[in-house]
């Protein structure tokens, strides 16, 4: 079957799961139509398909961790950020207070505590936060290869409700893992969440990790080789939240989800994969996103641990 055709076949029948509830603790999210469905997939040569609402955008929330942590990585070099941040699984929700006792070091890059601290290891030491999210901006318009908007009323949305994460700085700032003021690293935080991409653009991001890091339409090098084995070990480990065992049982491929309604998987050397429906579990993740998932990676046997 022609890749279009198979893509649309596996939409069809993914389409009637209507489980899950759309994110509601950014009330602006709760404006979204919860019946989107989108798909999309990129090769690491640069072929491009998608079916459904691939092009329809939405805000990128936790899925900008993984790359965030990559910037981190490439800005501060892999020993100064993993002495503040941790790559271990904790087994905890996504905006859990998970920090190792004694140094308040968090547990890993993909729950709200360790990507906060990630996000203020993006450039150079002293930057302010308007200068600090223009260089997370560039990399994720360098990674969907287009210029990305950011949704004013969701990151606004997100910097009202954001108790939760305040208070999760200030335990960060408690122990010196941040140094900067919590009301500015939230802010900031909360509009690199609010990024908006589509399927299409998060499959090229993904294709981006599955190609070593040079970006598979435009050429560029974005990441290096190291880098994305790291960015794609914790995405493998700890993408998923609290149920990235699951995940990776059922699934077997690195992925970050967002609570936007997207997830991304990228599969080294061969393929980056994205979808977009916003009804999400009790973790966070999409619903009929990871039945979508489930299914590609059965179907194609991408799995990492399927035996030839
Ligand atoms: N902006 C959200 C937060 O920090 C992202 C959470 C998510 O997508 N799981 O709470």
């Amino acid at each position: 079957t022609p890749v279009p055709d198979y893509l649309a076949e596996v939409a069809d029948a993914c389409a009637p799961s209507t489980g899950g509830e759309l994110a509601s603790y950014i009330p602006e999210l709760t404006r979204v139509d919860p019946r989107y469905f989108g798909l999309a997939m990129a090769t690491v040569d640069g072929s491009i398909y998608s079916v459904g609402d691939a092009e329809v955008e939405f805000t990128m929330q936790s899925i900008s961790k993984a790359f965030v942590y990559g910037l981190a990585l490439r800005d501060r070099g892999m020993r100064a950020v993993l002495e503040k941040v941790d790559v271990e699984p904790s087994g905890d929700p996504f905006d859990g207070l998970s920090f190792e006792a004694s140094t308040g070091r968090p547990r890993n890059p993909m729950i709200n505590a360790g990507a906060i601290t990630a996000h203020t290891l993006v450039g150079k030491e002293g930057i302010d936060a308007d200068e600090r999210f223009d260089l997370i901006h560039r990399l994720l318009c360098d990674l969907a290869g287009r210029e990305l908007r950011v949704d004013d009323e969701v990151w606004q949305s997100e910097v009202r409700t954001s108790d939760r994460n305040l208070a999760i700085a200030h335990m960060l700032r408690s122990k010196g893992v941040i140094t900067d003021p919590a009301e500015e690293v939230i802010s900031a935080y909360a509009r690199q969440c609010a990024v908006l991409v589509t399927a299409r653009d998060l499959a090229v991001m993904a294709a981006t990790l599955a190609n070593g890091g040079v970006q598979p339409v435009t050429g560029k090098r974005v990441f290096s080789g190291a880098q994305v084995r790291q960015l794609l070990s914790v995405m493998l480990t700890c993408g998923m939240y609290d149920s990235a065992g699951d995940w990776v049982s059922a699934v077997g491929i690195p992925a970050k989800s967002g609570v936007g309604g997207g997830i991304l998987g990228a599969l080294p050397s061969q393929l980056g994969i994205a979808t977009f429906s916003p009804r999400l579990d009790a973790h966070g993740n999409s619903v009929r996103g990871i039945q979508t998932f489930e299914r590609l990676t059965a179907d194609m046997r991408l799995h990492l641990m399927e035996v030839a």
